[in-house]
């Protein structure tokens, strides 16, 4: 199955709404994974906003 992003917090699904804004803005168009662990101590996670440990992509 492919997973989708969300538009507005770039989280990566398999399901049909974003697990953290609800949203059903979901995306197949977009590119780039970035795995966060650690959201305080990561820096790309400060860089691109990721709040949350989880799968994000890059560009939506
Ligand atoms: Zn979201």
């Amino acid at each position: 199955m492919v997973e989708k992003a969300c538009k507005i917090c770039h989280m990566l699904t398999e399901k049909k709404e974003c697990p953290v804004c609800k949203t059903k803005e979901l995306t197949e168009n977009w590119q780039g994974i970035a795995i966060i662990f650690n959201p305080e101590e990561s820096d790309v996670a400060k860089e691109l906003n990721f709040k949350l440990s989880g799968k994000y992509a890059i560009k939506v």
